[in-house]
């Protein structure tokens, strides 16, 4: 019979929720929802001078948001170091682990002497087996015992689900401390009871822990619990093939999420790091995802953070969207620009909205760049782009002038500027100016939205308006001897 699946996602409280600690909550979840079992949550928190509630809160924040819901009670770790105190005293009791009353520079001289002499050394456990009389003759001193676990001869073996077998001499493994002088009880031990109490079945969690994985077995065995399954997930590095940090951009989730991503795109591409899916495909929802993955489909190298990948990923999420989700999505990022719905004293036209949202959609890589690209659908106050004014007004101020002026005329007499009408104003003065229509649409462009490139133009002089088009085509005329002279100076 197998064990039910209990995995646990165990962060130590001490910063945001980086994005290596998000992806090893997500393959536990996966992994979790795929076999039917539970996903726990522990709070690794016994550092109490680096932990703090409030990335608690961040991480749980960051959990919901990219949809890991977790099964019962949240552990606390600091709440049960008494259950760590009274196990390794039940190891010493057992003869399993055993008060240690060397003082450090004594053990280190032990090591010295055996290194000089060509020995290798171990522990001796000379206090090992001393009498109560000893151990109070030598507390009376004021010696404070350490408590370590006794390791036994032999080799730890182990299947690794991600990495095979792993197999360690058990003389490399010393006589590890459990319990320090001072009473607190270690890292080590704090894990192993903790899995054990919360029968977990497997320990899936970066390949930094597979050096502590033989102590955590010795553990197990020593405390007569079932030693789960280990699988250890790949390393996440920057383009550069150095460990993933700040260096490489933004490392939180809650970063991403202020950026605008998706939540549905992190998942898939936090996904992708390591998981081989057996084919091209990259893009992912989420119900794929849960389909598909599978732990056995990790692989062990090394994983690349590539950030145009995600940021491709991200745009392929929006445009999976339809336009009312996005407007949901994207309207706190307006507002966080200062831009509102509907702007151009359109406040609160829904259809304008989603008009906009429709024609942006496309190229938007996040949820940030529909304030951005679209912030002249929402204020007549953007900025033109120098490099704009000086491609397609500062060449011959004066007949684009006119050219502005001539479209600004056309429009205003029209009943209704929609997109044919606004294509037929422009090829009917091209005609009859003979010009190209290049010579109307780029300027236009930029008089209208302040930049050389964006949404088909004909299509968002409908949108924007009549009388939005004219007011800007005005000012465009008025002021564009000093628009080119600015954009000039910005060029110096
Ligand atoms: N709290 C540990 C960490 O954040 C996790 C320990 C484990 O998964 O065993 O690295």
């Amino acid at each position: 019979m197998s064990r039910p699946v209990r995995v646990r996602f165990a962060p130590s409280p001490t910063g945001l929720l980086h994005i290596g600690v998000a992806h090893t909550a997500l393959f536990n979840w996966l992994f979790a929802r795929k076999e039917h079992g539970s996903f726990l949550l522990r709070v690794e928190d016994t550092d109490t001078e680096r932990s703090r509630q409030e990335w608690v809160e961040v991480i749980f924040d960051g959990l919901r948001w990219l949809g890991m819901d977790w099964d019962e009670e949240v552990v606390y770790q600091s709440h049960r170091v008494d259950r760590h105190q009274s196990q390794a005293d039940a190891l010493v009791e057992a003869g399993r682990a055993y008060r240690c009353y060397y003082l450090p520079e004594e053990l280190e001289a032990t090591r010295k002497e055996a290194l000089a002499e060509g020995r290798s050394w171990r522990n001796d456990r000379r206090y090992a087996d001393i009498s109560d009389s000893e151990a109070e003759a030598l507390e009376a001193a004021g010696r404070r015992p350490v408590i370590r676990l006794k390791i036994p001869e032999g080799r730890t073996v182990f299947q690794d689900r991600i990495l095979g077998e792993i197999a360690v001499e058990n003389e490399t493994i010393d006589d590890f401390v459990i319990v320090r002088s001072n009473g607190t009880p270690l890292y080590h031990l704090a894990v192993v009871v903790d899995d054990a109490d919360m029968n977990i079945s497997h320990v899936i969690r970066g390949i930094d822990h597979v050096t502590n994985t033989p102590k955590h077995i010795q553990l197990f065995r020593a405390l007569g619990a079932e030693v789960p399954e280990f699988a250890h997930l790949p390393s996440i590095l920057g383009e550069d093939k150095k460990k993933l940090s700040k260096r490489h951009g933004a490392v939180s989730v809650t970063e991403y999420r202020d950026a605008g991503y998706l939540s549905d795109a992190v998942v898939n591409f936090l996904s992708l790091l390591g998981w081989q899916t057996g084919d091209d495909q990259e893009y992912f929802t989420r119900a794929e995802i849960m389909e598909r993955f599978s732990l056995d489909q990790v692989h062990k190298r090394d994983t690349v953070f590539d950030l145009r990948k995600f940021e491709w990923l991200n745009g392929q999420h929006i445009m999976a969207r339809s336009n009312e989700e996005l407007w949901t999505l994207a309207q706190p990022y307006l507002s966080r620009a200062g831009l509102v719905a509907g702007g151009n004293g359109r406040d609160g036209d829904h259809d304008y909205a989603l008009e906009v949202v429709g024609l942006l959609r496309e190229r938007c890589r996040t949820l940030a760049d529909f304030a951005v690209q679209g912030r002249f659908f929402f204020t007549d106050d953007f900025a033109y782009n120098p490099k704009a004014v000086r491609k397609h007004w500062a060449k011959e101020p004066e007949a684009v002038t006119e050219r502005l002026g001539w479209l600004r005329a056309e429009f205003e007499a029209l009943d209704e500027l929609d997109t044919e009408a606004a294509e037929g104003v422009i090829r009917g003065l091209s005609e009859r100016h003979r010009l190209k229509a290049a010579q109307f649409i780029h300027p236009c462009r930029v008089a209208l939205t302040g930049e050389m490139a964006g949404p088909s133009l004909f299509h968002l002089i409908a949108v924007l308006g009549r009388v939005t088009c004219v007011e800007r085509l005005g000012k465009a005329q008025d002021r564009l001897p000093a628009i080119v002279d600015q954009a000039a100076v910005a060029e110096g």
